[in-house]
């Protein structure tokens, strides 16, 4: 069975992780998001909640796809994470140039920590690249539109979280 690990914060869950996640788990028999706890980023919403709304998105596209999705809290090395799950491959997304310099950092030192996981990128469709959860919560928080970034239940989440309703 291939199992892959998709890891990242989801603060929150966005279109873009979701074309990552639709791509992702056409590719694998049991899709993980690794929903990393990074206290160190200040998140607007708990492990939980996070959690909680990327289960909500997924049942759905664990239907289209035919594969199995699963949301997994971590709070170790993405290495022994992805151990742990047994995951042959992590799959993460690349948005732009900026992007690549971390990424092309963390795989070389992942490498080195377990030569058996490979890491795989995958870019989303055109219209979902420029998204990131961080810009999503200051548009959000300074009134703007953010529903084409987000689905209508994430963006309920946020507006009663930033207290806009
Ligand atoms: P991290 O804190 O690891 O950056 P994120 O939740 O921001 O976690 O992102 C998780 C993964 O999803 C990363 O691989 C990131 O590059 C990818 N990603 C996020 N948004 C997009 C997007 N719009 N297009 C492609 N990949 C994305």
């Amino acid at each position: 069975m291939r199992i892959g690990l998709y890891p990242g914060t989801f603060d929150p869950i966005t279109l873009g992780h979701i074309d990552i996640i639709r791509r992702a788990a056409m590719m694998v028999d049991r899709l993980v998001i690794g929903v990393a706890i990074n206290r160190d980023k200040g998140p607007l919403f708990s492990l939980e909640e996070r959690v909680a709304m990327i289960e909500a998105e997924c049942a759905k596209l664990s239907e289209q796809t035919g594969s199995e999705i699963v949301a997994h809290p971590f709070e170790n090395l993405l290495i022994d994470c992805a151990n742990d799950v047994g995951a042959q491959i992590i799959l993460r997304g690349l948005r732009a140039v900026a992007d690549f310099e971390y990424e092309y950092q963390m795989v070389g030192m992942n490498r080195m920590l377990d030569d058996s996981v490979e890491t795989a990128f995958l870019m989303a469709d055109a219209k979902h690249q420029a998204i990131a959860s961080k810009l999503v919560k200051e548009i959000a928080r300074l009134d703007g539109d953010v529903s084409k970034f987000v689905t209508p239940a994430v963006n309920k989440a946020l507006l009663d979280r930033l207290g806009k309703r």
